[in-house]
């Protein structure tokens, strides 16, 4: 069997975005699953919209998801020569010809044929000139483009789309189209037909807005002699409302790096991305690396386009709740020192990363990390949600603060009740602090549930979390003491 070789070859006009990384993701499983090779090919040759830090914003972006290629990254731009090579190797076989037609030229006759209601075609004008014509045109410096020479008559392209099934295309809907600019520069539909031929691709597996360009690349191939490569070519990712994803519309909630700020694991991610438009053997959302590999199938990619379920102002959700639930299973579920170094990021970022957190207190950080998990999303819930387990700098719901505390005012007396009973506890364990808690409740004649919520508001600031009396553990008594001291300043 021959060997596998896909290729993502992305334009480096902004960042990675979602449907980018999907087609990338699909390569990747595809040539992982094979035992092939992906090669990653830049195509720059849009000088004036490509740029340095796209290029190294969508390397990042593919490196943070974990996508590998085994090639490249080859760059277009400097493969020009070999894509005018092919050109005049065209020419020579008889495949292309050159056309002198001007601008001019070309509006006229299209003008008359939207007035006689004809094809918007080339005619063919240059077609048939002869070696004598062609070379006296020349002499006298007319410019010229190249265009390829469309076999006539009866007959199609025809090739089996591996998603989309058997695709024909008329010869006669295809015009000789023009694969040299008469500035001398090659046009993309030549240079990426070069590029996979010369990076020898078995498989091109991109979104459908390329299936435009396949019959004429196939074209291209045949005439250039090379063997035509399978194609899959991918629905497209749409929002709820049908609009294709895009950066305009969406801004940075369709870039891969959004996804890796707001607290995304790579992983959850890319299991994500692989669900969207590509049905799994059975119901399972979660996918391991080796289990996704395993499952994957090119013919599982499905037809209809794939829903992105963007939520731009929705105040509960940044994005897909489908994304966010995924990676809340991943944060959840993963061996805690898996999801550490995360955490780590996350905190250092905020400011309040303490060293001793990886040395003397890892224990007590892998511990914390653990227990408060459970209810996140996103690993930025660690630092927000989270941050008055790692830092004493946190801030009180406002919310949580008027419910919690301030509508009880005999908190103010309480707490420091409370403070000192917990501050003479010898052993600080989950039993023990419970029973300080109810006994003190009892004593005082309410309801346990108000010191409960009016505590974990107090040391947490937060309404809702672990079971409290974990929490107290987590937090430590020093801290938990301090910290019910102080909140007698809340009825200040
Ligand atoms: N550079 C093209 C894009 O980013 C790739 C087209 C292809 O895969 O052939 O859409």
């Amino acid at each position: 069997m021959e060997e596998v070789r896909t290729r993502f070859p992305p334009s480096p006009t902004g960042y990675l975005h979602i449907g980018g990384a999907r087609t990338a993701i699909f390569n990747w499983l595809f040539a992982q699953k094979t035992g092939g090779k992906l090669i990653l090919r830049i195509e720059d040759t849009d000088e004036e919209r490509s740029s340095e830090e796209s290029i190294q914003g969508i390397i990042e972006s593919l490196k943070w998801l974990g996508i590998t290629w085994d090639e490249g990254p080859y760059f277009q731009s400097q493969f020009i020569k070999d894509h005018l090579a092919a050109a005049h190797k065209l020419l020579e076989s008889g495949h292309a010809y050159k056309c002198f037609c001007t601008k001019e030229d070309l509006d006229r006759k299209r003008e008359e044929a939207r007035r006689k209601k004809t094809a918007l075609q080339y005619d063919g004008t240059c077609r048939n000139l002869t070696p004598e014509e062609v070379a006296k045109k020349e002499a006298a410096g007319m410019p010229y483009t190249i265009r390829l020479k469309v076999p006539r008559g009866e007959g199609s392209v025809i090739f089996a789309d591996i998603v989309y099934g058997i695709i024909e295309k008329k010869y006669e809907d295809i015009e000789d189209f023009v694969i040299v600019r008469s500035n001398g520069r090659p046009l993309y539909i030549l240079s990426n037909a070069v590029d996979d031929i010369r990076d020898r691709i078995t498989h091109v597996i991109r979104g459908q807005d390329g299936l435009a360009n396949t019959p004429k690349q196939i074209l291209i191939y045949k005439a250039l002699g090379a063997p035509v490569p399978k194609f899959a070519h991918m629905s497209l990712t749409l929002d709820p409302n049908k609009a294709k994803i895009s950066k305009r519309t969406h801004g940075e909630l369709v870039a891969v790096h959004f996804y890796k700020e707001h607290g995304f694991l790579p992983w959850a991610f890319v299991n994500y991305l692989a669900l969207l438009g590509w049905s799994t053997p059975d119901s399972r959302q979660i996918f391991s690396k080796e289990e996704l590999i395993e499952a994957f199938s090119l013919e599982g990619i499905s037809r209809a386009n794939a829903i992105f379920d963007v939520r731009k102002d929705d105040p509960k959700f940044f994005t897909d709740p489908k994304a966010i639930s995924i990676n809340a299973h991943y944060l959840r579920n993963l061996p805690v020192e898996e999801i550490e170094p995360y955490v780590k990021a996350e905190l250092e970022k905020a400011g309040i990363w303490d060293p001793e957190f990886e040395g003397a207190k890892r224990n007590w950080f892998l511990r914390t990390v653990d227990l408060i998990r459970s209810r996140y999303h996103v690993t930025t819930d660690f630092v927000t949600l989270g941050r008055a387990y790692f830092s004493d700098d946190y801030p009180i719901d406002p919310k949580a603060l008027k419910k919690n505390i301030l509508k009880h005012e005999g908190l103010k007396v309480w707490f420091p009740i409370l403070a000192d009973r917990l501050q003479a506890l010898e052993t600080f364990t989950v039993e023990e602090t419970e029973q300080v808690i109810r006994e003190t409740a009892e004593a005082l004649g309410i309801k346990a549930g108000i010191l409960i919520n009016g505590i974990r508001t107090a040391v947490t600031g937060q309404a809702v979390g672990p079971g409290l009396f974990d929490v107290l553990i987590a937090v430590g008594k020093r801290r938990v003491v301090e910290r019910l001291k102080k909140a007698v300043t809340f009825f200040e």
